[in-house]
């Protein structure tokens, strides 16, 4: 489902970052520069679609 996957890859940030600490809508940064090869930290994945999850039931 690639619609699917582009609105995940949209939804991930909408949830703040744990790890980089950037805020809802910014894009996840290292040492100051945003990422280049991945969208975002694994763990804003996880947790962009914990709230998916928990907003579609
Ligand atoms: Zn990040």
């Amino acid at each position: 489902m690639v619609e699917a996957d582009v609105a995940a890859r949209r939804s991930v940030r909408s949830v703040p970052c744990r790890h980089c600490h950037s805020p809802a809508f910014s894009p996840c940064t290292s040492n100051g520069k945003p990422l280049t090869k991945s969208p975002a930290h694994p763990v804003r994945v996880d947790d962009a679609f914990a709230a998916m999850a928990a907003s579609a039931t």
